[in-house]
């Protein structure tokens, strides 16, 4: 495995033009240079993609990647044939798809991502067959288990094909699984328990702070004083977007764009562009937005409102400062958000409301909590942090006990 490693480390020089690995991507790498089947879950950032491409540059055979967005599929299709890597996509949207099938028979690609849904298509188990597999790669594998903020019904057939290739390791990745979502995950997927790698979840130069949403537009006009540079701003609705976007630019006089779901393709594309390019630009936005965006100095980033899930939020701050520079994380929140969701759980289908309300819950901890913010985000996944971490809103301070109880004993007295 120490000579793998070499190799591996001389690969990723050659093809990625890196110097060293991250984290815990050397330990994942190694266990798919040995053909063993692993889990890992690491942050948002964290280098997922490389623990497969770089392997799949390296062994014999093409390495199937299942990854559920087509969207993302292409973004990372274009880094890998940027780094020369033989890469391909099957999906509905490519015309290519002859040429894509016969380089795989040849067994010319390093790479094939496909999209989640053709794992149950017997032509795909045949089309696989039909040369060899180096490695399954599952991205966004919190994606198979109903205890994940994602469940994708096609990720369910994806066990039943691996198992018709027995001798292939399997790779899951995720950044977001709790304990629970993780266990469920190797079941789901028929990876050993000894095959889990948890990278460390904490994003130390990220400074969280939670609030009370009054004035939102003042308020983030006020953070975009405060920190300049790029910022997201994510807002629940189109019309919120709409009307925060032009709020921020009148208040602010800077480039704030927004984006959702609601505008034609290219202003969206546009928009985008634009943003990633730019050094100080803000963008308002709802939760489509962001997804496989790599822009690393993004200094803050704002919710007009509360998040799905702890994991939607960490996944979501998570894309300010992964340049390791001091970025910030403001939610602005009101107790209407927790009504409205509770609302929304009684439409909720039966087999998925205990764990929706579970996942409601464990926000309205982070959101309520006068304790780390950071504690509560961590012990979320699993860690054991210190009790206070120094660089969140009640760390730096504190929530009054004292003045609240004078303001009682004012009020009782009166
Ligand atoms: P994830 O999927 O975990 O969110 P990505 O695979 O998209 O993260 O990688 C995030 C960024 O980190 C990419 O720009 C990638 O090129 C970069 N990266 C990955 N590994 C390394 C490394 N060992 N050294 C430097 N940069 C890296
Ligand atoms: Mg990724």
């Amino acid at each position: 495995p120490s000579a793998d490693l070499a190799h591996a480390r001389a690969a990723l020089r050659e093809v990625f033009g890196f110097d060293s690995f991250r984290g815990v991507q050397d330990q994942v790498v190694a266990r798919v240079l040995a053909g063993e089947s692993t889990l890992a879950v690491m942050p948002t950032g964290a280098g997922k993609s490389l623990t497969y491409q770089l392997p799949a540059t390296m062994m014999d055979g093409t390495c199937v990647v299942v990854s559920p967005l087509i969207a993302l599929m292409h973004d990372q299709l274009r880094s890998a044939r940027a780094n020369g890597i033989a890469a391909a996509t099957l999906t509905s949207a490519d015309a290519d798809w002859r040429e894509t099938m016969d380089a795989f028979r040849r067994g010319d690609l390093d790479l094939l991502y496909v999209a989640p849904e053709r794992a149950s298509q017997p032509q795909f188990r045949d089309l696989l067959a039909s040369t060899r597999i180096a490695l399954f790669a599952i991205d966004e594998a919190h994606c198979v288990s109903e205890w994940g903020h994602d469940f994708r019904p096609d990720y369910r057939q994806l066990r039943p094909l691996m198992d018709a290739f027995p001798d292939v390791p399997r790779l899951a990745l995720t950044a977001t699984a709790d304990a629970h979502t993780r266990i469920d995950i190797l079941t789901q997927l028929g990876i050993p328990e000894s095959g889990l790698i948890v990278a460390g979840f904490d994003r130390p130069n990220i400074r969280y702070a939670i609030r009370d949403r009054d004035n939102p537009a003042r308020q983030v006009a006020a953070l975009m004083a405060e920190q300049p540079g790029p910022g997201i701003v994510y807002a629940p609705t189109r019309a919120r977007v709409e009307k925060l976007a032009e709020q921020l630019a009148a208040a602010t006089g800077r480039s704030v764009l927004p984006y959702h779901a609601g505008l034609p393709p290219e202003q969206r594309a546009a928009n985008q562009a634009a943003f990633v390019a730019s050094e100080d630009m803000v963008i308002v936005a709802t939760i489509a937005f962001g997804m496989g965006i790599d822009k690393p100095d993004v200094r803050f980033v704002a919710h007009a409102g509360i998040p799905k899930s702890i994991e939607a939020y960490y996944q979501e701050t998570g894309r300010a400062g992964r340049d390791g520079d001091p970025a910030q994380a403001v939610m602005l929140w009101g107790a209407s958000d927790f009504a409205t969701a509770r609302q929304r759980l009684s439409e909720v289908d039966e087999s998925r409301r205990q764990s929706e309300r579970q996942r409601l819950d464990a926000l309205a901890g982070l959101v309520e909590t006068p304790g780390c913010r950071r504690g509560v985000l961590l012990r979320h996944f699993g860690e054991h942090p210190p009790e206070r971490c120094g660089n969140c809103d009640n760390c730096l301070s504190p929530p009054g006990v004292t003045d609240a109880t004078e303001l009682a004993r004012k009020l009782l007295s009166a």
